[in-house]
């Protein structure tokens, strides 16, 4: 699932879930509270309803009993002819008055003398209908006048009686069964004479309805079992324990769900307003969490990648070379995995000529130029300023070296900015697993010295890693320790001189001072082995100031109009370069116009402001200096216009065919010619034969150098040549 989505799940649904159950728990609890309101009001509405329709029952008794104690009635039931006074008073009134809806009248044995049911005067003989049924009754009623029982006090009744519910032929009614008596005590009413009176009342229809008006019971009615609704309130009548229960229902009042109905409109409306907050709340959270993610995620982007390039970083790298080393590690792949170093040549020359601006684009383009090559799986990282790196995973050697070169000759093309060109290449050092170790810090270092070879073996090359870099690089840092040692006790040291002649004749005008190293157990050491091995250890101030000291020492008393020191750039880029150089001509009385300083043009560029001036101071106290190697790497007379210098040296490379070559005879042609026309002296070093001898006589280069007049040679040497030479002329 993708992060947003469970965010928004666990930010947004959640809350609105937990707000809906919530809701739903106010909501549930209403209902419950509203639902135990009705239940309490049904309970007393149960029972107003069985107080009211009992009062029918006890009413029966009482109304019964206005015709039935009274003298009068006694009298008229004992005789015969008295049928419609029986009716005026003791049936169809009743049922005018009371609602009384069956009378009978029972002489002494029970027998009817009267009979009124279903509105009208019945034959006496209609009780026989009722009589099983109300049987039980009689009975009752004629022990209890046997046994002379008095009314009970709280029925507030005069005389006895008995009264009950029943079902006659399926209908409900309240039967109620009273003797008639005397209301005075008058008159002697033996048991056995004493008529009853018998009536019932119906619990249905009109009666029940207006109990139900009068006392806000909806509906009120005797329901059979068989029919009763489920949602109806109900109450059940009994009067003997051994009677029959009547069952009533009616539509119940419900207080709770009123209010619930009335106020849910407004429930509804605090619901859902609540919802709506608690979805804007929970989304507004969800958006800053969101937001926070992605901060964090751009933070992290920022930690592992190059802000410039877009490439993961070097900590990225770290991380994914220790990955790629453990994965491979585990899954025994049989193709190598190879770590490719990667660093641009001349890049700091690029930045400081063409600017800080145009070496971004450098490298920008450097790296886009590099993805376009490399496979999906072999990630490219900037791991230093015009250092990269790329993990290559599951290829061969060969399928390395072919993506090695396709990546160097993709900068041969020169690369434009705004009409300008930069020409950039790269080197490349190549470490494989298993084979040259498997972890990373061993396969970096692998790849590192390979670099390391390639540059040295002279750039845009790549190089794979072989034990013997290892010892080469083993036998510099031997080399360094040595030299530091030979420098501090000054041991096997020394300097020789090549000297410089005149282009026509054989005059000598200068000497060149050439360093020497004469190693205790390795024998001679080439200058160009170990000079850049001083100028990486920081030797090189020391053993060019010696170099100085000792060539001022040896040539002073010459005759030679100058004596020409090879200069490091790194001395020159050092602040105070100039003074130590003035310090060593005070110290040795060699004077300043006869030093001729020897600069290597080749990294001209990075003496920077501090190597210009040191040039500058030392060009104004008279000390000549000269462009060594002149026309190899990026220097041209354009380049060199804000140096104040006074010779070029031709290189050595383009002596070599200037007999054979008419192309490179043409370079040194334009060169001297250039070189006078700013007023410029030239010599040309590395004359080896006479041809070219010639050549360069014919050009009119100003002075020669090379094995063909005189090699380098110690000092003695060359101050007996001087001398002879000096002989001869004179
Ligand atoms: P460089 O300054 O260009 O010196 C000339 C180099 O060419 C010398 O090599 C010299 O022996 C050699 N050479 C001269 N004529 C011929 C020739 O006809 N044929 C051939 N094949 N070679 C010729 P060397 O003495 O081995 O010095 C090599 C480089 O080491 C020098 O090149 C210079 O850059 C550097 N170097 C030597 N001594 C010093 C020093 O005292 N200080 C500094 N900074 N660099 C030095
Ligand atoms: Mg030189
Ligand atoms: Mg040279």
């Amino acid at each position: 699932m993708n992060r947003p989505f469970s965010l928004f799940l666990s930010r947004v649904v959640a809350s609105l879930l937990a707000m809906a159950l919530a809701l739903s728990a106010i909501g549930l609890f209403l209902i419950w509270a509203a639902g135990s309101v009705d239940r309490e009001d049904i309970r007393r509405q149960g029972e107003i309803a069985s107080y009211a329709l009992k009062e029918i029952r006890s009413n029966l008794s009482h109304n019964q009993e206005s015709s039935t104690f009274w003298d009068e009635a006694v009298e008229r039931t004992a005789t015969s002819g008295n049928e419609e006074w029986i009716d005026n008073n003791l049936g169809s009134w009743m049922q005018t008055f009371f609602g009384v809806d069956e009378a009978y009248v029972l002489d002494g044995q029970d027998r009817p003398i009267y009979a009124f049911a279903e509105g009208q005067i019945k034959p006496p003989v209609f009780f026989e209908e009722r009589r099983k049924l109300l049987l039980p009754y009689l009975q009752t009623l004629r022990s209890k006048l046997a046994t002379g029982e008095a009314p009970a006090e709280a029925s507030h009744e005069q005389s006895v009686g008995v009264s009950d519910y029943i079902y006659i032929a399926g209908r409900p009614a309240v039967v109620s069964v009273k003797p008639i008596v005397s209301d005075s005590g008058r008159l002697k009413q033996p048991v056995a004479t004493i008529h009853i009176h018998v009536a019932v009342q119906y619990l249905e229809g009109e009666a029940i309805r207006k109990v139900g008006q009068a006392h806000v019971l909806q509906d009120l009615k005797y329901v059979p079992a068989s029919a009763r609704q489920p949602d109806a309130a109900s109450v059940a009548l009994t009067g003997d324990p051994s009677g029959a229960a009547v069952e009533f229902e009616w539509t119940p009042y419900q207080p709770g769900r009123r209010l619930l109905a009335s106020l849910s409109p407004i429930l509804a409306l605090v619901g859902s307003t609540l919802m709506v907050g608690a979805l804007l709340i929970s989304s507004a959270a969800y958006r800053r969490k969101l937001d926070r993610i992605k901060n964090n995620e751009h933070i992290q982007y920022l930690a592992s990648h190059d802000p410039l390039t877009g490439l993961p970083n070097r900590s990225a790298y770290e991380k994914a070379a220790d990955d790629l080393v453990d994965q491979f590690a585990l899954h025994q792949q049989s193709d190598p995995l190879a770590f490719l170093f990667m660093d641009l040549d001349r890049f700091k020359q690029v930045n400081d000529i063409l600017g800080h601006q145009i070496g971004d684009a450098v490298l920008v383009e450097f790296a886009r130029r590099a993805a376009g090559i490399l496979p999906a799986d072999a990630p490219i990282f900037r791991v230093g300023g015009d250092e990269f790196a790329v993990l290559v995973p599951n290829r061969t050697k060969r399928e390395v070296e072919d993506l090695c070169s396709r990546i160097i000759d993709s900068l041969a093309e020169p690369m434009e900015f705004d009409g300008r060109r930069a020409f950039v290449g790269v080197s490349i050092g190549v470490s494989m697993a298993p084979h040259h170790g498997t972890d990373r810090p061993e396969l970096n270092r692998k790849a590192d010295v390979a670099l390391y070879h390639a540059k040295l073996a002279g750039r845009r090359r790549f190089s794979i890693f072989g034990s013997q870099m290892d010892d080469a690089i083993q036998n510099r840092a031997a080399i360094e320790a040595d030299l530091r040692e030979a420098l501090r006790i000054k041991a096997g040291l020394s300097v020789v001189y090549q000297p410089k002649f005149a282009s026509e004749g054989d005059r000598v005008l200068g000497a060149e001072a050439l360093v020497r190293w004469q190693h205790p157990e390795r024998g001679a050491i080439s200058p160009a082995i170990f000079i850049p091995i001083a100028e990486e250890a920081s030797l090189i101030g020391e053993l060019g100031l010696w170099v100085l000291e000792t060539a001022c020492r040896e040539a002073i008393a010459w005759p030679v109009n100058h004596l020409a020191v090879n200069v490091s750039p790194i001395q020159l880029r050092v602040a105070g370069f100039a003074e130590a150089v003035f310090a060593t001509l005070r110290k040795t009385g060699f004077p300043a116009n006869r030093l001729e300083l020897e600069i290597t043009e080749t990294d001209f560029a990075d003496s920077e402001e501090v190597g210009l001036r040191n040039i500058r101071t030392l060009s104004s106290a008279g000390i000549s200096i000269a462009i060594d190697d002149f026309g190899t790497g990026s220097s041209t007379f354009e380049r060199l216009r804000d140096i104040s210098f006074d010779r070029i040296k031709i290189d050595r490379s383009f002596v070599k065919n200037i007999a054979e070559s008419e192309g490179d005879a043409e370079i040194v042609r334009a060169m001297i010619s250039m070189a006078h026309a700013k007023g410029l002296k030239t010599t040309a070093e590395g004359i080896e034969t006479p041809e070219q001898r010639n050549v360069l006589r014919a050009f009119g280069c100003d002075e020669l150098q090379g094995f063909l007049m005189g090699k380098p040679m110690p000092p003695d040497q060359l101050s007996q040549i001087l001398r002879t030479a000096a002989a001869i002329a004179v």
